[in-house]
């Protein structure tokens, strides 16, 4: 079986034939046809996110189950499903069905294998981490968890639905399904990648009036424009608050900041109007802070909170993704550019470049 193991940090991936075991108690065994790369995926290659090696990176992955472990019975041999990434279903977050929330998630998802030490591949004997966000998609076989799985429809091509269970639903989640009650017919996006482009596109389907695209490159903000977005603002030529305030009249109920560069939060917040909600979802480094000044953050009672996985119960909401596909309303392939597993450092060279928004794995 092959996939493409990240052997130390920043190494390139070398596609490689590597054994698979039999899916443990609680887990699927399933062919993928798709997986896309997510940022995540790259910062961990790279050391600053981390990871333990060697590793099958990967976790936008979809495909069809081929094999069931013990105590799964409700998929079956056959289903198509779409990986999001795991979640414990034990903890105070998880009893709740707030899955994105749950306690555990971040130690298990990059842990590199199951809760007992063992992986699902090896190389020559050795073995290799896996179970990375719950899957290590750049595989063409991978053993997951059933709590990462998500029956879906046969009609959604594959590198439409792959994208749909980190990327879109990150994106798209908390604009569908806000855990915030407060305002949202204003929407400032910062950063025009997969996760603000499904934020974009989920703002159109909900009739948001004003939806602001920010990003500095030209060809992202053109998309934005096609995609729903109702104005863009280059921020490397204007003053990024200013116009949103000017657009919105003050500034936008909703901020969402997705690209995780150095500064963006304080603008995104400084860009959310009194009594709006800044969703906080691009990652620095791990360890980067932030500050605010107190007295102003109240005064303008601002509510600031961590975005996580969409915010929302992917098991609920990647099928209505798929619906808004289908009615042509999510148009995801419009992010999408496919590469052969062979070529998939090529695929990441275009995604750190910029050249490509959303590269997509085919097996
Ligand atoms: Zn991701
Ligand atoms: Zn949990």
């Amino acid at each position: 079986m092959r996939a493409a193991v990240a052997a130390t940090i920043g190494a390139p991936l070398k596609v490689e034939e590597v054994e698979i075991g039999a899916p443990a108690a609680g887990e699927l065994r399933i062919d993928l046809a798709a997986s896309g790369i997510c940022h995540t995926d790259l910062s961990a290659r790279d050391g600053q996110f981390p990871a333990q090696f060697p590793i099958v990176l990967g976790h936008e992955g979809t495909g069809s189950v081929t094999a069931v472990g013990e105590g799964v019975d409700d998929v079956r041999i056959g289903d198509r499903v779409v990986l999001t990434i795991d979640h414990c279903g034990h903890c105070r977050s998880c009893d709740r069905g707030r899955y994105w929330a749950c306690a555990n998630a971040f130690g298990m998802n990059i842990a590199g294998g199951r809760p007992d030490g063992t992986t699902a591949f090896s190389l020559d004997g050795s073995p290799i981490h896996s179970h990375w966000f719950g899957q290590s998609s750049f595989a063409a076989t991978i053993l997951a968890p059933r709590s990462t799985a998500i029956v879906v429809a046969d009609d959604v091509p594959a590198e439409v639905a792959a994208p749909l269970g980190c990327g879109i639903i990150t994106g798209a989640g908390p604009v569908l399904h806000p855990q915030t009650t407060r305002p949202m017919d204003s929407l400032a996006v910062f950063g025009l990648g997969t996760v603000g482009l499904g934020a974009v596109m989920a703002a159109r389907i909900r009739g948001i009036d004003r939806v602001i695209g920010v990003d500095p490159v030209a060809s992202r903000r053109e998309l934005a424009l096609e995609l729903g977005a109702t104005d863009v603002i280059d921020p490397s030529a204007s003053d990024s608050v200013e116009e949103i305030q000017r657009i919105t009249g003050g500034g936008a109920d909703q901020t969402l900041e997705t690209s995780g560069a150095a500064g963006v939060l304080d603008v995104a917040m400084a860009a959310t109007i009194t009594g709006g909600h800044c969703g906080v979802i691009g990652a620095p480094p791990p360890g980067t802070a932030f500050t605010t000044d107190v007295t102003m953050f109240i005064a303008r009672n601002i509510s600031i909170s961590g975005v996580a996985i969409g915010d929302c119960d992917a098991n609920q909401v990647i099928p209505e993704l798929v619906d808004h596909w289908r009615n042509g309303d999510l148009p995801v392939e419009r992010l999408v550019t496919t590469f052969d597993m062979d070529a998939i450092n090529d695929a990441i060279a275009a995604a750190k470049s910029g050249r490509v928004i959303k590269p997509v794995i085919v097996f």
